[in-house]
């Protein structure tokens, strides 16, 4: 045993990489490392997450151990699912890392609860007092902090702002439903709606050149930005008159196109968000490059108190 003071074990699991990290109580990262995500099956990748978990363990015992894991998950009988992990499908993760870790408390989250958490802790919403964290990427995460805790709801999935219905004539959606906010807003929807519309199609192209090619003025490109911007906008609000929040940090890969984003969400957001105690609702930037590895420590520090 160690005698540094205490920490917990924090673990960001996506579809590109995992990370571990020794977390103190303030927020401050002790130890951290990552891996790219391994092919294989369930025991390949399980195999891979052990030994990174080892490495930052060391000889140290965190008090106890968070897990953010890329979703859908099964939040009673601790099971992931991850779309892009495709050796894990009902992967019984919270009872293998239990068993890693003895007798430590393991909590479990979805990483969109866990970005905000994140970034509720130490990032762009820690003056907030209610945050609904936004990632806009190859999908649309989000995830809510209610009075300091994530709110997970009954199967630790609630707060999927990515497929709330905003568009009632709405074209076909992933998940099987229609007209959902991913089907404007994520990376790879709008580069499909750019291209409809005569946007270098035929290009093999991704939302950073049509964020570079609508910051450059281009009328296509700022016409899908905005239109994603619309979307994002109606389900922020429509989460916001729910749950009664102001305070909303959007981040992922798309996010990094900066204003060429924010502008039209926050133009938006000003437009649809009329009732008196939603209208100062405020949308920044994120601030953490590792929310998701930090919402996960906090959910362990959560669980440990
Ligand atoms: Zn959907």
């Amino acid at each position: 045993m160690s005698d540094v003071a205490a920490t917990v074990l924090g673990i960001d699991i996506g579809g590109t990489k995992m990370a571990a990290a020794l977390v103190a109580e303030d927020g401050e990262i002790i130890t951290e490392d990552r891996i790219m995500t391994p092919p294989g099956d369930a025991e390949q990748v399980f195999a891979a997450l052990a030994e990174l978990i080892g490495r930052v363990r060391g000889d140290v015992r965190p008090v106890a151990v968070g897990i953010g894991s890329a979703g859908p998950l099964d939040l009673r009988h601790g099971l992931v699912s991850p779309v892009n992990i495709v050796g894990w499908r009902n992967f019984p993760l919270v009872d293998r890392v239990q068993a890693l870790v003895g007798d430590l408390p393991v909590a479990l989250g979805v990483d969109g609860h866990c970005f905000a958490l994140g970034e509720f802790w130490t990032g762009a919403g820690r003056a907030a007092e209610n945050l609904l964290g936004i990632v806009v990427s190859t999908g649309v995460g989000a995830g809510l902090v209610v009075d300091g805790e994530p709110m997970l709801g009954q199967s630790g999935n609630a707060a999927h702002l990515g497929h709330m219905v905003v568009d009632l004539d709405g074209e076909a959606c992933a998940c099987g439903s229609y007209g959902c906010v991913e089907t404007y807003a994520s990376g790879p929807r709008m580069v499909a709606r750019a291209q409809r519309r005569g946007w270098r199609s035929g290009e093999a192209v991704d939302a950073a050149v049509l964020s570079a090619d609508a910051a450059a003025g281009d009328e296509v490109a700022l016409a899908v930005f905005d239109d994603g911007a619309q979307a994002l906008a109606a389900g922020i609000v429509a989460t916001a008159v729910t749950v009664d929040l102001t305070s909303v940090v959007i981040g992922g890969g798309v996010a990094k196109a900066g204003p060429v984003l924010f502008d039209p969400v926050e133009r938006w957001v000003k437009r649809l968000a009329q009732l008196p105690f939603v209208t100062d609702l405020t949308v920044e930037p994120a601030q953490l490059p590792n929310a998701g590895l930090l919402g996960a420590a906090r959910l362990a520090w959560n669980t440990a108190a």
